[in-house]
């Protein structure tokens, strides 16, 4: 079913609107993953930006394995750019695009180093102008850092915005923008790990787990839909948040 049916298909059975469903989708979620944060790992802004660049087409586990020895030997923006560029490229080979992301890298470095006083900017507008920083990582990056300014839509958000009718766009700058109108400004910082860390556990991409979930009756896109809902006095899916 294509996302546009999903908000549809929320109004038609009556789960209430966007607006009104977002609350109770935040804090079931809130309770479900309180766990719920960035799996990423690092101990300053300058490695949390790193990181960040180099989980593009990884897993934060793939990182993570990379991270303590890279940060290790570079531990400020000239180290970066001390050793030649097939040196950084051997030291982040294993995550992939390695030559891309070293370029990327370095090209940041240098930023911060000419007119950012070596520092990381928390400001997305700024983020976005550092070399191979996109709109997500800077995203990322501020929310991390304490200044959330947007919600990060990867491919966990996406999924799950749809399913959950919350959104009828496939863009991700699109998704965003129709969550940043309806998530509480002090729910962007945690929304997106919310959903990432759901998605992970219950709402699978090819499988998604819905006699599990804490969203049954609050999902257009439940597979138990019109299944339990038409047993005399069930609301919820089993096992579901009563
Ligand atoms: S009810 Fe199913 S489709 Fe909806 S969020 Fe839960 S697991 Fe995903």
């Amino acid at each position: 079913m294509a996302p546009r049916s999903y908000v549809r298909e929320a109004r038609r059975r009556g789960l209430g609107r966007r607006r009104e469903r977002i609350e109770p989708i935040v804090e079931r979620l809130a309770e479900e993953h309180s766990d719920a944060t960035i799996a990423l790992r690092f101990r300053t802004p300058l490695e949390l930006l790193v990181s960040v660049m180099l989980s593009a087409q990884t897993t934060d586990v793939n990182v993570n394995r990379v991270t303590p020895a890279l940060f290790a030997k570079y531990r400020t923006p000239e180290d970066y750019l001390a050793v030649p560029l097939e040196e950084l490229e051997r030291d982040i080979y294993t995550t992939g695009f390695f030559r891309q992301k070293a370029k990327a890298i370095r090209g940041t470095m240098r930023v911060l180093l000419e007119e950012l006083d070596g520092e990381v900017p928390t400001r997305v507008e700024e983020l976005v102008r550092l070399p191979g920083v996109a709109r997500k990582t800077a995203n990322v990056v501020a929310a991390e850092l304490g200044d959330a300014q947007g919600i990060v839509v990867d491919t966990h958000v996406r999924r799950l915005s749809q399913r959950l009718g919350l959104t009828r766009q496939e863009d991700p700058v699109k998704i965003e923008r129709d969550l940043v109108r309806i998530v509480p400004r002090e729910d962007w910082h945690r929304f997106p790990h919310l959903l990432i860390w759901h998605g992970r556990r219950v709402c699978d991409a090819r499988n998604p787990r819905c006699e599990d979930c804490v969203l049954e009756d609050l999902c257009p896109s439940s597979r138990l839909a019109g299944v339990v809902r038409r047993e005399p006095g069930a609301t919820r899916a089993p096992g579901a948040r009563a």
